[in-house]
């Protein structure tokens, strides 16, 4: 059973909706074990209305954190401090500074932009020919990302631009773009990075999870064995939302285990 979620936003996250300790007497209300904050830092991102706006405050953030660990020990519950960076090739030096200064437990790399535009909005997408020419830059983004980045943990939501499609086809067709999937999941397997299974893609209507199970199939198959579950929450009612699926996919793929991090070092736990 998934008694860990490590993918959640607080208010401190600038589209965050719950404050921190309502996030730990939810998560601790459903019965899980262990949680991971994992605020947004986006730098040098074009998407708020402020280049700073999905910049957290990593300071604030982890006076916040401390300030509510006997919290949730209180509440049975264990917390951990975590980031959901947003990875650009040309960030890398000052992300190792930044993963250096603060004393995470996990940290995830995304890609929330290809080509400096923010995937999320239609003109993302309106700038190429096809939907399979966005979304393989997008890939390939990723796979950049990955050799120049080492200072994560796991690739967040790995295909997180498909969610985005304008008129989105029913399903993802792995094979469009599956030369730069197996180029990216290789690279992070060689570099010892896990992937996560992000369950927003079921809350966005994608009828997935974030990545597709094609991808974690192919994962699986090449050998991969890290997986962290994170629900991706805004919100207490999202916090472990649609584990049981999640649990059921990654069995049905084949994996027995999950992963978690705590001080940056991974730990198992069976499904
Ligand atoms: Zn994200
Ligand atoms: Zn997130």
């Amino acid at each position: 059973m998934i008694l860990s979620d490590f993918h959640m936003h607080t208010t401190l996250s600038t589209d965050g909706e719950s404050e921190m300790k309502d996030m730990i007497s939810a998560a601790s209300d459903k019965g899980l074990k262990r949680i991971c904050f994992t605020e947004h830092y986006d730098q040098d991102n074009t998407f708020g209305e402020n280049e700073d706006d999905f910049v957290t405050d990593v300071d604030n953030y982890l006076n916040v954190y401390n300030s509510l660990k006997d919290f949730a020990e209180k509440k049975h519950i264990e917390i951990y401090f975590g980031l959901e960076l947003g990875l650009q090739t040309y960030l890398a030096d000052d992300y190792h500074i930044l993963a250096g200064k603060y004393p995470f437990d996990f940290i995830i790399g995304s890609s929330h932009m290809a080509r400096r535009k923010d995937v999320a909005f239609p003109s993302y997408f309106e700038s190429f020919e096809s939907l399979q020419e966005a979304m393989m830059v997008y890939f390939d983004a990723e796979v950049a990302n990955a050799m120049c980045h080492n200072d994560f943990d796991i690739y967040g939501h790995l295909d997180y631009a498909w969610r985005y499609v304008p008129d989105r086809p029913e399903s993802f067709v792995y094979s469009d773009y599956a030369d730069s999937i197996e180029r990216l999941l290789n690279v992070l397997i060689k570099k010892g990075k896990g992937i996560e299974i992000n369950t927003a893609g079921f809350r966005k209507g994608v009828g997935q999870p974030n990545p597709d199970i094609s991808i974690l199939e192919k994962y699986y198959e090449l050998g991969g064995e890290i997986i962290t579950v994170g629900s991706d929450a805004h919100k207490t009612a999202d916090i472990a939302a649609d584990f049981d699926r999640a649990e059921t996919i990654l069995k049905d793929v084949g994996f027995k285990k999950y992963a978690y991090f705590i001080e940056r070092k991974l730990h198992f736990e069976d499904l």
